[in-house]
Order: C-alpha cells, then structure tokens, then sequence
C-alpha cells in the first residue's frame, strides 16, 4: 500500500535542497509535487485542496531548527497533516453497550463484508475473549448465508441460522433474541450488499439499524475503489449513522488515496484494515503509523 505515493514525496524531499528556512518557491514547487502525488493515489479533489493548503500554510510559518534541513522539515508538516487527515489518534471498536453489542456491517456486494465480519468475531473472540454470534440477513444471496457459516466455523464462534424469503427484520430481531439468551457478548449483523447504492438497500439498512440498535455501524469499503471508496460512504452514511469504515483489501492497493478521501469525506474514523483474505488479516487503523508509512 502506498508505494506510489511514498516514492513521489521521496521526489518531494529531493526537491528542497539547501539549509535555512523553506522559501515560497520551495514550498510552492514541494505543493506541486504533493498534489501530483495525491493524484495519482486517486484522493478526491477537495480533499487534496484541503490538505495541500493546510501544508503550506504550516510550512510558511515554519522554523527551520539546526537538525532538520528544510526538506525533512517539509515533509514533517506532511506526515503530521497526513496523520490529522486519517483521523488523527486510533478509535478502537465500541462495546458499551447493554449486552449482547451489536455490531452492523453495511457496504456493497465483494467489498469484503462477509469475510470481515468473520476477521472481526475472530479478533473479538481471541484478543477480547468475547462470546460472538454472527448472522447474515443478506436473503437474496443463499450462497452468502453460507459462506457466513463457513467462515463461522472456521473462526470457532456461533452461527445463527437464516435463510432466503425471510426478513431481513425478523432475522436480526431474532438473532437478537438468541443472543439475550445465550449471555452473547458480541451480536455481528451482515447484511445483504448490492452492486450498486440504490434506495431499496439504503432503506433495508436503516430498517436494520432501527430494529437491532446497534453500537456500532461499520461501513466496509474496497480500498482499491479509490474515491469511489468516499462516494459510497457517504451514501450509506446518508441512510444509518455509521459509527466507523473498514478499508479492505489493502494488501492489493498500492496507491492508499480511499483511506485519505474516505475519512475526510465522512468525518467517520476508519478503524480497521483488511490486509488479506484469512482470517487473521485485520488490522487495527492507526492514523500516525500509516502517515509513517506513507512517508516511507
Ligand atoms: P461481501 O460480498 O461484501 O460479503 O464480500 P466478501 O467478504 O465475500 O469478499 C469478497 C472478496 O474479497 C472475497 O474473495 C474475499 O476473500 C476478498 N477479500 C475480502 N477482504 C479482503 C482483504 O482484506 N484482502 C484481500 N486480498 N481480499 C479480501
């Protein structure tokens, strides 16, 4: 991830030479550079106007102290803008809930929901030694109820029986029910995606969240959508008060503009990353460190 968009600041940094304090023309040229390297890492427009004024203003201002030359003081004020931008410190998940936590996970069809809702029960059940129950209510696709159950079994927490022709309400209130009675810790609702937003899934989704409460909303997003990535989550953040993204796929994504675009747009802290398809492959999003690794 990121690979591009480290290689051109790397250009940035070459680009100020000299010692002393950054002059308009060096700041100005390193501005260039950055918005081409924004660019090509597919971050929205407004997003890359924001941030590219931000950084000059702050480099205008700046201080040039004896142990850093201008270059490495301009790229500072990048990584720490970077790291405000992506949200500025890590929002771990919520759980203070009344149990069982409900935990609802929207986003499109293959944006990689079904898998991170296992990663997630997985992560719940062996880090935070909760009792999980996941079920789908995705009652259009059969194959996506089983792939649920799969993923379930491998991970080693329980699945809670749905099928095709139900309602998606009266599965989740279901579900609910089951996991009142069983003490659960932790309910995890997958819910049916389409290929594209469209009025009857934003309103399925907002039926779901009225019914379950739940105390967190995760919106999964394909990172290698790019600003499409920002798109959608606004869409979805239209229809149910989305509490935090999921980035998935990162693995497969070297240009990282969703992560930038994504959190700007939405105001929403992103707070994991897929970084592959096992189960193990979630990270918890810290803004600081992926701001370092951006800067490379
Ligand atoms: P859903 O339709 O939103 O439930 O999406 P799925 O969970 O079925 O995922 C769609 C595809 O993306 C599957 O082939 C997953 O293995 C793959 N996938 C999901 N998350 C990741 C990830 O973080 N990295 C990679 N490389 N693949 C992922």
């Amino acid at each position: 991830m990121f690979e591009n968009l480290t290689s051109r600041l790397t250009r940035v940094l070459d680009s100020i030479r000299g010692q002393g304090r950054l002059t308009e023309e060096q700041i100005s040229a390193a501005a260039r550079e950055l918005r081409m390297a924004l660019l090509e890492a597919d971050v929205a427009l407004p997003v890359i106007k924001d941030f590219i004024d931000k950084v000059k203003a702050r480099a205008l201002g700046v201080e040039i102290t004896q142990s850093l030359t201008p270059g490495q003081a301009f790229l500072r004020i990048v990584q720490q803008e970077l790291t405000t931008t992506l949200g500025g410190t890590a929002e771990p998940i919520n759980l203070r809930a009344q149990p069982p936590a409900v935990i609802l996970m929207a986003g499109l069809q293959g944006s990689g929901k079904t898998t991170t809702t296992g990663k997630l029960a997985r992560k719940l059940k062996t880090e935070d030694k909760k009792n999980v129950i996941v079920v789908s209510a995705d009652v259009y696709r059969p194959a996506a109820i089983e792939q649920l159950r799969i993923v379930a079994g491998q991970v080693g927490v329980e699945w809670f029986p749905s099928a095709v022709g139900e309602s998606p309400v009266a599965i989740a209130t279901a579900a609910l029910a089951h996991a009142r009675k069983q003490y659960a810790d932790v309910l995890i609702v997958d819910t049916a995606g389409r290929t594209t937003v469209d009025q009857e899934m934003m309103a399925e989704i907002a039926q779901l969240h009225a019914a379950v409460n739940p105390v967190e909303t995760l919106f999964v997003v394909d990172s290698m959508t790019g600003q499409d990535a920002a798109k959608t989550a606004r869409a979805f953040a239209d229809a149910v008060p989305l509490t935090g993204v999921v980035l998935t796929k990162i693995d497969g994504d070297s240009r990282g503009g969703a992560a930038l675009s994504v959190r700007h747009v939405t105001g929403k802290p992103i707070k994991f990353l897929g970084v592959g398809e096992k189960s193990d492959k979630l990270e918890v999003f810290h803004p600081d460190r992926i701001a370092n690794r951006i800067i490379g």
